[in-house]
């Protein structure tokens, strides 16, 4: 029977999974050599399996209290030509175009046979013990700093293969009493070193000034620091890896509240694994801070019917951390 390289490679995977090794790389001391042909692999774009089958999605726009958004993912008639000579009733009807979905992971594309159940992620509170002394708010800059520098130009896990162009640190004030956790960089954010500064991000800054904030005055980090090739959710061995710099972060920074924004966020901050709607609405703990669970900006694009829904979840933040809406200005 011939094996393919993506079964060569899942099989590699696994087999260094089954010896509890999921730190499969090391900046420039890699544990076990990788075949220059397998990294090609995990960079390489990704399949999608019924791409061309994406359903239009037409959900009507309805934009709660101060989160207006254009929306990337919108419906768009197909440009027509004005000047046709075809004649309107045997012109052709309008397709509706649509962002697909991101794609699925490397691994989703595998044969069902060779992939594996995700194991169970560990919760932020577990992963190291809570810090004994608070860093003064001084002192929060360089602290934060020597995480960045111990970072470095990061190689611990596929990611650093995989076409990224900047590790994203994170934005926003090192003293804040609200932090946000998104799941990982996209193409803008790859281009710019900073998280959530695309179209998402353009939406979390409207949900941020709706609750009555500057951007400047919240901490926003992701779960992973490089960008997943084609913007796939992030593997487990690379969320596991990254989430030992975002601990150190949120130990520095001391949230009171931290917004988990999506189910990735959710997860891996938790350490659970469970649907989005049976963990929002409620309060959890992770580091020490009250955790809020909400939708992702990039779901609330492609369906802004739920936007109504994270207002709410915003809300409840709102309420815990003392903040009033904005009036609304009158011309
Ligand atoms: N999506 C995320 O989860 N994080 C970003 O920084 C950008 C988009």
């Amino acid at each position: 029977m011939s094996v393919s390289p993506e079964q060569q490679l899942r099989a590699y995977v696994e087999y260094f999974r089954d010896q509890g090794v999921y730190e499969l790389y090391q900046r420039e001391r890699p544990q076990v050599g990788v075949p220059e042909r397998w990294r090609e692999l995990l960079a390489r774009p990704k399949r999608t399996p019924v791409a061309a089958g994406v359903a239009a999605r037409t959900a009507p726009v309805s934009a709660p209290v101060g989160i207006t958004q254009a929306r990337p993912g919108a419906v768009r008639p197909a440009t027509q030509n004005s000047g046709s000579a075809v004649p309107p009733g045997q012109r052709p009807v309008p397709q509706a175009r649509v962002e697909p979905e991101p794609p699925p992971s490397y691994f989703e594309t595998l044969p069902q046979e060779l992939q594996a159940p995700m194991p169970k992620p560990v919760p932020f509170d577990a992963l190291a013990p809570l810090p004994a002394e608070i860093v003064p708010a001084d002192q929060r800059v360089t602290a934060l700093d020597a995480v960045r520098a111990e970072i470095g130009d990061c190689t611990r896990c596929p990611l650093a293969y995989a076409g990224r162009h900047t590790i994203v640190f994170a934005d926003g004030d090192p003293n804040a009493t609200l932090m946000f956790v998104g799941e990982g960089p996209g193409a803008d954010e790859d281009a710019q070193g900073l998280p959530f500064v695309g179209k998402a991000g353009q939406l979390l800054n409207n949900m941020i000034s709706a609750m009555g904030l500057k951007r400047e005055e919240v901490y926003i980090a992701n779960i992973v620091k490089c960008r997943p090739p084609g913007n796939r959710t992030p593997e487990f061995v690379e969320a596991s890896t990254c989430s030992q710099f975002l601990v150190k972060q949120i130990d520095i920074v001391r949230p009171k509240v931290i917004v988990a924004l999506g189910a990735t966020a959710a997860t891996y901050l938790l350490g659970v694994r469970q649907s989005l709607s049976s963990l929002r609405g409620r309060w959890h703990s992770a580091r020490g801070a009250k955790v809020a669970v909400t939708y992702h900006p990039a779901f609330l694009l492609r369906d802004p019917r739920q936007k109504g829904e994270a207002w709410k979840d915003l809300q409840m933040v709102m309420a815990e951390l003392g903040l009033k809406a904005p009036a609304k200005k009158t011309t």
